[in-house]
């Protein structure tokens, strides 16, 4: 079968849900990955395999056809139903399946569609994530009929609400609370687990709706915060969270109305984390703040500086027995107390846990850290062929001067607490630039070096190639 390979991306299969996943696309992916799965079983075994799905107009079509393949591939398939990623995962540790399928494009247009895939209670992704592509080419699962196919839906709702809730140690629950849930995914599972543990939050676009009508489930977009911005104002609110599309990403507003980004929210978690675990380790992203690490630091926990991306974040949380994990984009990871997947009411629960125990707001508890002026992430585009070509080349050009981290892209340390960051994007043909510094004069000054770098490195790209 012919499939448009570039669908099949690092961490998700992703596409235009009416151009790219046909319902023989994903009939096949069921059969494949059915079969991928079994390869990993001992021989004669029992396979099951959870599926759940988003709010997408298209997400009821490939679920039908997603689990026809499933089921003709011999699979126990429960359906957890329409949810949240988390939901999902959850379902994977819960039920202890052999693996699970996520029909989410995430925080995407509305149009597109796509699947996030496990392998038992791991990220089933990047080669993995390839030989099955390959394998739905070869065409060797099309005639598979294999006997014990059954489908069987679970309502995971109560189980996920009793396992939050005896995770939690909420002391107040009287915080003024607004939630936009941007019409996607995880809205009315995170308000009832809101409500289930004694909050009262007021609910912004929490009704699911895949065209998205109110705005953008995206949170890392400034823009997409100002309706949850103005009602805080409106009601007074103390803190203010958005999830996103499908639930495995939070945003954060502050009671003043400032945007508290993932690194931030990630040194509130660390703090009380670190409180009761001393040592403990949290791992951060190559796109955070400088003074995120040392705030690790000085609270007695082992920072560590690793690759964006949730899967890669996951896979490293376990290698380093990592209690604590979060990412610029609001994946925050929870291994403690929970099982270490990235869920977004969770993160909001976890939360309003810290505010309602310390009585102050997410800015007054991040007072005492040292002010730094950073860009936002600055896209420079790059043609998808030399875009590591690029990056190897910027590396050498700092190495021999400078301390060069080189895990995913090249992160420069210019001493002085001031760094730079280029790294190549896994989505599309661009490079993602950022720097901080103590000083805005020192931010601009490293930006316009790195950025003559890169342009030269870009130029000698284009000639070698
Ligand atoms: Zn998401």
């Amino acid at each position: 079968m012919k499939i448009p390979r570039s669908i099949f991306r690092e961490y998700d299969i992703r596409g235009v849900a009416d151009r790219d996943l046909s319902d023989q696309l994903a009939a096949a992916l069921g059969r494949s990955f059915a079969g991928t799965l079994r390869d990993g079983l001992p021989a004669g075994s029992a396979l099951t395999v959870a599926v759940a799905r988003d709010g997408r107009l298209s997400s009821d079509r490939l679920f039908a056809a997603l689990t026809g393949g499933l089921l003709q591939a011999g699979a126990r398939v429960i359906d957890a139903g329409i949810g949240p990623t988390p939901l999902l995962y959850f379902a994977a540790h819960h039920l202890g399946t052999d693996g699970a399928v996520m029909i989410t494009a995430s925080h995407n247009d509305a149009p597109d569609n796509g699947f996030k895939l496990m392998r038992g209670k791991a990220s089933f992704f990047g080669g993995d994530l390839q030989k099955l592509a390959d394998r739905i080419e070869s065409g060797s699962d099309d005639d598979v009929h294999l006997d014990g196919g059954t489908l069987e839906a679970r309502d995971l709702t109560g189980a996920y609400i009793a396992s939050v809730k005896a995770s939690v140690r909420v002391r107040r629950t009287d915080l003024r609370l607004v939630v936009d849930a941007g019409n996607g995914s995880a809205g009315p599972l995170g308000i009832a687990t809101l409500r289930a543990l004694g909050f009262a939050p007021d609910p912004l676009f929490c009704d699911i709706d895949g065209r998205f009508p109110n705005h953008h489930p995206d949170p890392t977009v400034p823009k997409n915060l100002e309706a949850l911005q103005a009602r805080m104002i409106e009601i007074g609110a103390d803190v203010g969270i958005a999830w996103d599309g499908d639930g495995d990403r939070l945003g954060a507003v502050d009671r003043n109305g400032d945007i508290v980004w993932g690194d931030r929210l990630l040194m509130l978690f660390a703090r009380a984390l670190l409180a009761e675990h001393p040592g403990a380790s949290v791992i951060g992203e190559v796109k955070c703040s400088a003074t995120l690490y040392a705030d690790i630091a000085k609270h007695g926990g082992t920072p560590i500086v690793w690759k964006t991306g949730h899967s890669l974040i996951k896979t490293k949380m376990k290698e380093v027995g990592a209690l604590l994990a979060g990412e610029m984009s609001g994946h925050m990871f929870f291994a403690d107390r929970w099982p270490g997947f990235d869920d977004a009411t969770y993160a909001t629960v976890r939360l309003l846990e810290i505010l309602g125990n310390e009585g102050k707001t997410m800015g007054e508890l991040l007072a005492d850290v040292p002010e730094t002026f950073v860009t936002p992430e600055i896209r420079f585009a790059c043609p998808d062929a030399i875009k590591f070509e690029v990056v190897r080349r910027v590396t050498e050009h700092y190495r021999a001067t400078h301390e060069v981290l080189d895990i995913d892209g090249a992160r420069v340390d210019f001493g002085d607490g001031a760094w730079g960051l280029c790294r190549a994007s896994n989505t599309g043909p661009v490079l993602v630039l950022r720097f901080e510094a103590r000083t805005a004069v020192r931010r601009d000054q490293i930006r316009a070096e790195v950025e003559a770098v890169v342009a030269a490195a870009v130029a000698g790209g284009l000639a070698a190639s």
